[in-house]
């Protein structure tokens, strides 16, 4: 933005004013950003827009502390999905960072839209501003967990990434900001070299390579230890732990036996489990139960990894990634 004042023959430092008139004070007309000169205004205006992507749908489920979630519709039509997750100890916002996915994992409903094009990284912050604009509480952590596999539109990511942990724009720790992905071996390493990566999830579907093929078609090609090695040096480079995470699926992946094929695996990974329960809105698979769940996180437990639970939230918002958009397209397998 100092560049675009320079560019005028202003002061850079109307660049610095702008920026955090947007992206600090989430102004979304230059007529607010009192303390730009009114001809500088105009001039802005009859040259740029600024404002938010448009909600077309909110969802909130039941309860206190209820995650909402939001439809958003892009300048040129296309829609995407956000969701607001309130929690006693943090306030998380789920992006998503391509409409569509190209990666046609068979338990996701983005899966079944195919992907039709990256979002730009003003697309991801702008889903972020409507939603703080909107949000009761403040947020402090993002997750890149929505529609598409954020490795595969990395550059636009990160500059989003550096947007919203700009102290003199949104200003969220960089230690906030988590990356979920499906595992592409070349991007992690690339991931490491940027000044702040960001923690990382990785999904790993299954600890069987054939099992992993079947249910991530593309993903799957990679196998797991090809992705094991990129993740070991994604955690030596970045001293960070990374989160592998299981959604768990009735007679797929939940049984003692994968408890243990998954702790092989992990092997000296600096590493923590996340296991989810699958959320039965897409795909064939079904609903794992209760508690063969447990039987699971006991055995990882009794193992001596350190193993969460993750508390299924959004069952009832259609919360999980795509499902918002795919039933506004009528997309076939997802429930209504
Ligand atoms: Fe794409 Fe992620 Fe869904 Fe796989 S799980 S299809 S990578 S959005």
């Amino acid at each position: 933005m100092e560049t675009l004042m320079v560019g005028l023959k202003r002061k850079p430092f109307h660049g610095r004013q702008l920026h955090a008139w947007i992206h600090r004070h989430g102004a979304t007309s230059f007529d607010e950003m009192t303390d730009l000169a009114k001809d500088l205004r105009v001039e802005l205006a009859d040259r740029w827009t600024i404002g938010l992507p448009k909600i077309v749908e909110q969802v909130t489920g039941e309860g206190q502390d209820s995650a909402t979630k939001f439809l958003f519709e892009l300048a040129d039509g296309e829609r995407v999905e956000a969701v607001y997750i309130p929690a006693d100890d943090r306030v998380t916002v789920c992006l998503s960072s391509q409409v569509g996915c190209a990666f046609g994992c068979t338990f996701c409903a983005t899966g079944l839209l195919g992907l039709k094009r990256n979002m730009t990284s003003a697309e991801i912050v702008g889903t972020f501003l409507a939603i703080r604009a909107w949000a009761p509480k403040r947020i402090s952590n993002v997750v890149f967990m929505g529609m598409g596999e954020p490795l595969a539109n990395l550059k636009e990511v990160m500059a989003s990434f550096d947007v919203l942990t700009d102290p003199d724009g949104i200003g969220l720790s960089h230690r906030k900001v988590t990356l979920s992905t499906v595992g592409l071996p070349a991007k992690i390493r690339e991931l490491a070299d940027y000044p702040y990566p960001p923690k990382l999830v990785f999904s790993i579907a299954s600890p069987r390579d054939e099992q992993r093929k079947r249910v991530l078609p593309v993903a799957g090609r990679f196998s797991l230890s090809e992705m094991h090695d990129a993740l070991s040096d994604y955690a030596e480079k970045t001293k960070h732990w990374i989160t592998i995470a299981l959604l768990v699926a009735d007679g797929l992946n939940d049984s003692l036996e994968d408890a243990r094929m998954l702790h092989k695996w992990i092997g000296n990974l600096p590493a923590k489990v996340n296991l989810l329960r699958y959320n039965e809105a897409a795909g064939n698979f079904r609903r794992a139960d209760e508690e063969a769940m447990e039987r699971f996180a006991a055995e990882l437990a009794r193992l001596g990894r350190t193993v969460v639970l993750r508390r299924s939230r959004g069952r009832d918002i259609s919360a999980a990634c795509g499902q918002l958009a795919a039933r506004s397209l009528n997309i076939e397998g997802v429930k209504k």
